[in-house]
C-alpha cells in the first residue's frame, strides 16, 4: 500500500539565526522540506524564498526571505553507480554522512573542506574548497543537478549545458539546487606528516612540494615565524606508516586559545605573545598519520565558534602579497594583529564563473578570529582585504567581506554574463534578499 504523501512540516514565524551568532533573520514561514515537489510548491508560491544549508557561512548569504527552506529531511543519497562512480543525493545531505557513505562504498571525493557538518548545497553554492591534488572547490565535480527555477519548473542542468559553468557556484540565485550528481574518485589512502616549519623554509619550498605532494597545506602561525605544515602522499591501504601521536596536551588547545584570545578583545596587541605561547604548546612537535583524505585531514569535531575570512589570489602574486601581509600584520602602527591560525591551501584553475580559481591557478589565505562575537572591531579582517583587493584577490562568497558589486565586477570577467542569467531566471528577484542585492549590484 502507497504511504500518503503528508504536509511537510511549516514553522509560522520566527528569527533564523546563523551558528556563531552574527547574522539574524526573521521569517514568516520556514518549511522543512522532504521532496522536490515540496520546493517545487513552496517557491511556486512564496514572492520571497531561499533554501537555506547549515547555516555555518559568515557572509550574510543565507536568510532574509520572508519563507526558508530546511533541507535538514531531505538528505539522502538516491543513485549510485559502482562503475563511474558517480553519486546523486539530495542537496540537505551533510558532508559527513555523504563521504560516510561513499567511503563504504570504496570510494570518495577528489578534495575536501576541513569541515564535514556543512550542506552538500550550502558548500556548492559558496565555492567551497579544499587544497592540491589538482584541487577544485566541490562545485567543480557537480556533473550533473536539478534546479528548481523561479517560476516553479524543475531543469536539469547537466556537465556539457552552457548554463552549468554558473550553476555550479550560485549562491542560490538561480534557483533552488535539488538533487546533485557528483564525480567521486576511488577511494585511496595518505601518509600525513604535519611539523612546524620556518617561514622562510616553507616560503622558499612550498612551490616544489606542490609537485611532490599529493596534499599541502600551510597553517600559517601569524606572530610567530613558523606555519604548521601538514603534507600527505598517497600510499597504498596495506602500506606500512610508522605513525606518530600528537603529545596529550594538543587536546587543549581550543581551551587555552579561547583563554588567551578573550584577552586580545580589549589587549588586541597581546596577541602576539599569546600566538608564541600557543606554537610553544601546541604546534612544536611532529606527528605522522596514514589515513583516508577524509580521515587523515578532515576536522571531526567543532567544540567552539568563530569568525572567518578567506581571500584567494593568483599563485603568481602570492609571493609579493605574502610579504606585505607580514608587514601589515607585524606593524606596531595598527592593532592589526592576528589569531592562530591562518590556513594557506592551494587551487588549480577551474571554468565555473564565480569560482574564486576562475581560469586561473590560487593560493587562498584565511583570517580568523576565536572573538566571534568581537569581529566587527578585529582590524585584521580590513588590513587582509584591503590587501587582496590590491592585489585583484577573490573574497571567499561564505566568509566575512566588505567588498560590493562595483569591486568585484573587476575581478570576474564572466560577472556580467552570470547577472544577465540571474535576470532571466529570476526576474521578480524571488531569491534575493538586501545582502545580496548589495553584493550582486542588483
Ligand atoms: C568551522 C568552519 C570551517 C570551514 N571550512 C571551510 C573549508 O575548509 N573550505 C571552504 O571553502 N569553506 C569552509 N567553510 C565555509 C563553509 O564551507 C561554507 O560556509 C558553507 O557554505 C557552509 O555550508 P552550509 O550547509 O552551512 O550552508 P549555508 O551557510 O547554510 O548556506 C550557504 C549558501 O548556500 C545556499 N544554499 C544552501 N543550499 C542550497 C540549495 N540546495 N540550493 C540553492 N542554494 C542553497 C544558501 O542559501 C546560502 O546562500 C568553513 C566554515 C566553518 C564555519
Amino acid at each position: 500500500m502507497g504511504q500518503a504523501q503528508t504536509e511537510p512540516a511549516v514553522e509560522d514565524g520566527g528569527t533564523w539565526v546563523s551558528w556563531n551568532g552574527n547574522c539574524a533573520h526573521s521569517f514568516d514561514q520556514k518549511i522543512k522540506i522532504r521532496s522536490e515537489e515540496d520546493i517545487v510548491r513552496a517557491v511556486s508560491t512564496a514572492q520571497s524564498v531561499r533554501m537555506t544549508g547549515h547555516g555555518q557561512s559568515s557572509a550574510d548569504i543565507v536568510a532574509g526571505t520572508s519563507v526558508l527552506l530546511d533541507p535538514s529531511d531531505y538528505d539522502r543519497v538516491t543513485g549510485f553507480d559502482l562503475e563511474s562512480g558517480e553519486v546523486t543525493v539530495q542537496s540537505g545531505i551533510r558532508l559527513k554522512e555523504l563521504l560516510r557513505f561513499l567511503e563504504s562504498e570504496g570510494w570518495t571525493l577528489p578534495c575536501l573542506p576541513d569541515i564535514d557538518t556543512v550542506t552538500l548545497g550550502g558548500a556548492i553554492s559558496t565555492g567551497t574548497h579544499g587544497t592540491t591534488g589538482g584541487a577544485h572547490p566541490l562545485a567543480e565535480y557537480v556533473v550533473e543537478c536539478r534546479l528548481v527555477k523561479a517560476d516553479g519548473s524543475v531543469v536539469t542542468v547537466r556537465e556539457d549545458d552552457p548554463a552549468m559553468p554558473a550553476v555550479r557556484c550560485a549562491l542560490g540565485v538561480l534557483g533552488v539546487i535539488s538533487t546533485i550528481t557528483l564525480r567521486c574518485v576511488p577511494l585511496y589512502h595518505l601518509r600525513v606528516e604535519e611539523e612546524a616549519i620556518a617561514d622562510v623554509v616553507w616560503k622558499r619550498e612550498y612551490r616544489q612540494w606542490l609537485n611532490e605532494y599529493d596534499f599541502v597545506r600551510i597553517i600559517w602561525l601569524p606572530h610567530t615565524g613558523y606555519g604548521w605544515v601538514v603534507r600527505g602522499t598517497r600510499i597504498q591501504a596495506d602500506t606500512p606508516v610508522d605513525e606518530v601521536a600528537a603529545p596529550s596536551r594538543v587536546s587543549k588547545r581550543r581551551e587555552v586559545s579561547r583563554a588567551l584570545y578573550a584577552k586580545t578583545i580589549r589587549y588586541p596587541r597581546f596577541t602576539r605573545l599569546a600566538n608564541r605561547i600557543l606554537k610553544w604548546l601546541f604546534f612544536s612537535h611532529r606527528t605522522v598519520a596514514k589515513g583516508t583524505l577524509y580521515g587523515a585531514t578532515v576536522t571531526k569535531s567543532r567544540g567552539s565558534t568563530l569568525e572567518l575570512a578567506e581571500w584567494t589570489v593568483d599563485l603568481d602574486r602570492f609571493d609579493d602579497l605574502f610579504a606585505e601581509l607580514v608587514d601589515g600584520l607585524e606593524s606596531r602602527d595598527n592593532n592589526a594583529y592576528a589569531h592562530i591560525p591562518m590556513d594557506i591551501r592551494f587551487l588549480d584553475a577551474d571554468q565555473t564563473w564565480l569560482s574564486n580559481a576562475y581560469q586561473r591557478p590560487v593560493v587562498t589565505v584565511g583570517c580568523v578570529t576565536r572573538n566571534a562575537e568581537h569581529a566587527d572591531s578585529y582590524e585584521a579582517f580590513e588590513l587582509v582585504e584591503n590587501l587582496f583587493l590590491k592585489h585583484g584577490g577573490r573574497p571567499h562568497w561564505a566568509k566575512r567581506f566588505e567588498a560590493q558589486a562595483v569591486q568585484l565586477k573587476e575581478l570576474y570577467p564572466r560577472w556580467d554574463d552570470f547577472l544577465s542569467l540571474r535576470e532571466t531566471m529570476d526576474p521578480s528577484g524571488k531569491f534575493l534578499t538586501p545582502y545580496l542585492r548589495g553584493l550582486l549590484g542588483v
